[in-house]
């Protein structure tokens, strides 16, 4: 093979392991010497990859015969998933002290769906503490490095799955996004990652951060790797009463249909922020022009409410936190303090010790918009406010297909440029929350570099349980637009 095994993407491994070119074992071998290469030779090692389990993966092959193999839709192709999604007997910390040495004591219907299919998972991967933040600053694992550029961050929270992608040491990866958590890190690291529309991906397995937002969602090299992957893990599951009955639709059959006709709005407020640079304005306006060509019509449209969907996610998101988080507390689950004295003094010492301060920050912040005096005037009101946005939302999308704008509003940060206070921070999710908080799907795809040489991506949002026109509009553009980091 002209390739070298790492270099492949998801849908070449799948060809090669069916037509028995090569065996899933090797390809994990091929993965894990390249990280413990970076690992052992590299001052800034990219420190995406967590934990590694052959073993595991060899059990995994054993539920399949060599032929049921090979006519799987996976064929034994081997991924990564992000550290707060269940896999039995692997650890599942999300990368918190609280959490740390837990392991799984169940699998995630995800992961089930995929090894169902004939996949195979070989590892686990860093993340921003209970997946809060932007850049994957906040593990007790330390600091991913984005691999096109160690200076940078790989953005967050699922900054190892993307870095992971993007560095060759893993074909694909699983991630997980709640304001954006898996487009905002694609974006960052130059790699595809698609948030499926709430309800496609079963929740169950996959540690709450906040409920009604969580989604689970492939990183991947390319589009047609992306639709791939979601077809192997979406689908309905009676453990998660918000996951939806609506059949899977074959998503790689559709990715070369012709896009005369599709309607791609664009709402004003994305492209007139103060916060959107020029450069990026540039690049996804270079985008329009080439779907216009393809026979696509553009329609500017309006959404008003665009400028409350930050303040609505960071009312709503640690309210949900705050509860989803109370399980935390020395009693059940991983670390307990052996300082306390006291019943109350144990939830409060594990839980002073073992949570950051970003999350910290969130569970107060939750408590404090969900108590008695503040109920109506901020978590009430953002509910409303949601309702809002929503419906503005699904209107336009009652005459556009699909919307299109950046992904993010600025350039990838660099890690030691620090943030002047967390609302900076959150200010990079100001693109991607509003599909969060409509149910949306949405995909982000890379499509220009930025002046030092790092990633700008566009993102598409489309109608609920329609990925598939999501993955046949990036699809088309990707084959035309080829990019190398
Ligand atoms: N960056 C956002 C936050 O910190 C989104 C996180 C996510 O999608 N998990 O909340």
């Amino acid at each position: 093979m002209s390739k070298e095994l790492t270099q492949l993407t998801l849908t070449e491994a799948v060809s090669a392991l069916k037509a028995g070119t090569i065996n899933p074992l090797e390809l994990i071998d091929a993965h894990i010497k390249r990280i413990e290469t970076d690992k052992a030779t590299s001052a800034k090692p990219i420190n995406a990859t967590l934990h590694i389990d052959k073993e595991a993966v060899r059990t995994q092959l054993k539920r399949f015969d060599q032929t049921e193999l090979k006519n799987s839709l996976l064929a034994g192709v081997p991924i990564a998933i992000k550290r707060n999604i269940n896999l039995t007997g692997f650890p599942v910390d999300c990368s918190s002290k609280i959490l740390q040495g837990y392991k799984s004591a169940y699998t995630a219907t995800a992961v089930a769906n995929y090894l169902g299919h004939g996949g195979t998972i070989f590892a686990n991967l860093n993340m921003d503490e209970f997946a809060m933040g932007s850049a994957n600053k906040y593990s007790i694992y330390g600091q991913v490095h984005n691999p096109l550029n160690r200076a940078y961050i790989p953005g967050g929270s699922s900054g190892g799955p993307a870095a992971a992608v993007s560095a060759n040491e893993a074909l694909a990866t699983l991630g997980s996004d709640t304001g954006g958590s898996i487009r905002q890190p694609a974006a960052c690291c130059g790699v595809v990652g698609l948030k499926p529309t709430y309800g496609r991906v079963s929740r169950y397995g996959v540690v709450a951060f906040a409920s009604s937002f969580d989604q689970v969602g492939p990183i991947t090299k390319s589009v047609a790797d992306n639709a791939l992957l979601l077809q192997a893990i979406a689908g309905h599951d009676e453990r998660d009463s918000t996951s939806s009955n609506i059949p899977v639709p074959n998503y790689s059959a559709t990715l070369e249909n012709s896009l005369k006709g599709i309607t791609i709005g664009i709402p004003r407020e994305y492209y007139k922020t103060a916060e959107v640079i020029p450069e990026i304005l540039a690049a996804v306006t270079r985008v329009q022009n080439f779907y216009k060509e393809a026979g696509a019509i553009i329609k500017e449209i309006s959404l008003p409410a665009t400028e409350y969907g930050l303040p609505v996610y960071y009312v709503l998101a640690p309210a949900e936190a705050s509860t989803n988080l109370a399980r935390f507390d020395g009693i059940r689950y991983g670390r307990r303090s052996d300082k306390a004295k006291t019943l109350h003094d144990l939830f409060f010492q594990t839980r002073s010790e073992g949570l950051g301060a970003e999350v910290k920050r969130r569970m107060f912040t939750g408590g404090y918009v969900l108590s008695a005096g503040y109920y109506d005037a901020y978590y009430l009101k953002a509910l409303k406010v949601r309702r809002r946005i929503y419906n503005e939302y699904h209107e336009a999308l009652r005459t556009c297909d699909v919307l299109l704008v950046p992904t993010m509003p600025y350039r990838v940060p660099k890690i030691d440029e620090p943030y002047e206070n967390p609302v900076q921070m959150y200010l990079s999710d100001v693109f991607t929350i509003a599909a969060n908080l409509t149910g949306a799907p949405a995909i982000s795809v890379p499509c220009g570099k930025d002046e030092v040489g790092l990633p700008i991506s566009f993102q598409l949002m489309g109608r609920p349980f329609d990925e598939a026109t999501l993955y046949n509009i990036a699809h088309v553009y990707e084959k035309n637009h080829p990019i190398n980091f």
